[in-house]
């Protein structure tokens, strides 16, 4: 008998002691501020990602079917906010990202043929007495250039894409430290026509602005004799840089959401060998929210985001990469809804209680014009 009641505690004991361990394990998984990631994580390809994809995975539902293929049929239709003027509107707001190539150079641009040549000058000398006031005048200084949001996280390769959409390899130069994160808010009136080809205008305006705000700090941080390597979405994934700056935490919506403005952010970054102090990462209670509010999930077009209550590290496809602990989207019904929308889609964005914080929710397009119309 005694034999028994000492098996049976033991059972009980190691048993209490499996589920606090259980649960200990389960606390340390967190989306983010830290990232929590498996073996199965390395780093990812651009050449996986939707836009690359689509032109050579032959199992995609939308295999080389491009983003504006359906637009002369959907404008036929000539239905608010999906009008010719509303798609060249959103087709323009791209012209300088797409257009200013050189935005986006590695290398110090060259004496340009309307002013006198630079000079030469020597590097600007950081130390430990002025770390603070450099650190500080990068913020000003891009704040100056257009950016709205700007925090800096030690430098991670393991954010860095191996390959580009073409497949070529990516190097990151030696001695880079540091990445600036940059924000930049989207317009709230424009951005809660979505899914509207109006909206689309929001978001080619903060790829603009990225290849505006990413050369004129590259060339100022060049200026000052050290290296600097802007970037947009291309050679590294903006958003788990942004969150190791300290900008927001991931959502459901596996989007940057920001403490004031949602996800209604642009991101873009410049990676730099200047020393600089990094930023804290922040927790405003993101992924707990998350896990009560599925906003984002019932309001999308396409069922592309996750109803399960937890995250995990359940992906869809090449696309997703693997081995981080978060809500993956399914961003292939994402692009599927894009191409018959005719053009992106932020309805996720929009509906984010995150957004209404300080941003609309819903305008029809009819009253967006109305509004824009009616200022002029
Ligand atoms: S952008 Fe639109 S289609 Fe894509 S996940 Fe968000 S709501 Fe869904
Ligand atoms: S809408 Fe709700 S669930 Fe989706 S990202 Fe925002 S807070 Fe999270």
């Amino acid at each position: 008998m005694k034999i028994l009641i000492k098996i049976t505690y033991r059972l009980i004991k190691d048993l209490i002691k499996m589920t606090a361990e259980k649960k200990k394990q389960k606390q340390k998984l967190t989306v983010t501020p830290e990232f929590t990631l498996n073996d199965d994580f390395e780093p990812f390809s651009e050449y996986d990602s939707i836009f690359g994809r689509v032109k050579w995975d032959k199992s995609m539902k939308a295999y080389k079917i491009f983003m504006y293929d359906k637009v002369a049929e959907i404008l036929d239709k000539n239905q608010v906010g999906y009008t010719q003027i509303d798609h060249a509107m959103a087709i323009a707001s791209w012209t300088v990202h797409d257009y200013f190539r050189n935005a986006f150079s590695w290398e110090k641009m060259g004496s340009p043929a309307n002013i006198m040549p630079g000079t030469e000058l020597k590097k600007y000398d950081v130390n430990k007495d002025n770390i603070d006031r450099i650190t500080k005048t990068i913020k000003a200084v891009t704040k100056s250039f257009g950016a709205d949001m700007v925090g800096i996280a030690e430098y991670n390769p393991n954010w860095v894409y191996t390959e580009d959409r073409a497949e070529t390899a990516i190097y990151m130069p030696e001695g880079i430290t540091a990445v600036i994160a940059i924000g930049t808010i989207m317009d709230s009136d424009t951005i809660s026509t979505s899914p509207s080809m109006t909206q689309g205008f929001a978001s080619g305006m903060g790829y603009s602005q990225m290849a505006f705000i990413v050369s004129s700090l590259a060339e100022f941080i060049r200026g000052l004799g050290y290296t600097a390597i802007p970037t947009g979405n291309d050679t590294a994934l903006s958003i788990p840089i942004a969150v190791e700056a300290g900008l927001g935490q991931v959502g459901r919506n596996g989007l940057l959401t920001t403490k004031e403005h949602g996800a209604r952010v642009r991101l873009c970054k410049v990676f730099t060998d200047i020393p600089l102090l990094f930023d804290e990462k922040v927790d405003f209670g993101l992924t707990d929210y998350c896990q009560r509010c599925k906003r984002c999930a019932e309001a999308c077009e396409n069922e592309a985001i996750s109803f399960d209550n937890e995250p995990s590290f359940k992906t869809y496809s090449k696309s997703n990469n693997k081995g981080i602990y978060r809500w993956a989207v399914n961003v292939d019904k994402c692009y599927e809804f894009w191409v018959d929308n005719g053009g992106e889609c932020s309805t996720c964005i929009a509906v984010c209680p995150f957004n209404a914080r300080s941003g609309k929710v819903f305008t029809d397009p009819a009253d967006y014009w109305k509004k824009r119309l009616a200022e002029q």
